[in-house]
């Protein structure tokens, strides 16, 4: 059995593991104009991890969706704050409390560590994760970031089997910095994701994969369109 990793537009992701957890990354679904399903077409979640507070990361359906589905949230402790404001038990958080940057926790099966990312945010900062899944295949999402010098020693310890980046720029990396990075990360696969959503974001993956085959050919890379899938 693989594991899927399904975007479900802009920075949008489910993880569905070969044993069946289910991880939603920054579950922007309603609103999305990008997003496929609905939240009530979401099923069954584990684990929710949110990069950080801005709208189209957060979302409103958060709330909902650990009433409807029992998860666990994992989120910076000001970020877990807000949303404890917005109706999320304590219970359904991480330790209570969240986590930070640097921290890895288990949880449902899976470790998920918390990363730096440079961006900015209301209630605390801008963040990424690796998700290690049970077999320990490795998972990274960029959150919303510009590039950095230490992706170099995400790779050097986590050695990332399929890394999640945004692509659109404006916001976050651009289709240089995005393929420049795959120099540091080294995964085996990447997805480009957090582009097209809005008008002023790039439209289309088309510049990436060529400086990605141009910069890190050894990186497969899959472009996917929204429902889409990629396994592992
Ligand atoms: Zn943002």
């Amino acid at each position: 059995m693989s594991h899927s990793i399904k975007w479900l537009g802009h920075a949008a992701c489910q993880i569905t593991t070969s044993s069946g957890c289910v991880i939603l990354i920054d579950p922007w679904i309603t609103g999305n104009p990008s997003c496929p399903v609905k939240k009530e077409e979401i099923g069954k979640v584990d684990v929710i991890l949110v990069t950080h507070d801005h709208s189209d990361h957060m979302g409103s359906d958060i709330p909902d969706l650990v009433k409807d589905t029992g998860a666990t949230v994992i989120a910076q402790p000001e970020l877990a704050g807000a949303l404890q404001e917005a109706g999320v038990s304590a219970e359904n958080i991480i330790y209570g409390m969240g986590m930070n940057i640097g921290g890895q926790v288990e949880v449902a099966g899976v470790k998920v560590v918390m990363t730096q990312a440079f961006h900015s945010g209301t209630a605390g900062e801008a963040v990424g994760y690796i998700v290690i899944l049970e077999d320990g295949k490795t998972v990274y999402h960029a959150g919303d970031t510009g590039i950095f010098a230490s992706m170099e020693l995400l790779a050097k310890i986590y050695n990332i089997d399929l890394a999640l980046l945004p692509i659109g720029s404006v916001f976050v990396m651009d289709p240089l910095q995005a393929a420049y990075s795959l120099t540091l990360l080294k995964p085996g696969k990447v997805v480009p994701i957090h582009y097209k959503t809005f008008p002023i974001l790039v439209q289309d993956a088309g510049e990436f994969v060529k400086l990605a085959g141009e910069k890190a050919p050894e990186v497969q890379v899959a472009v996917l369109q929204p429902g889409e899938e990629v396994l592992l």
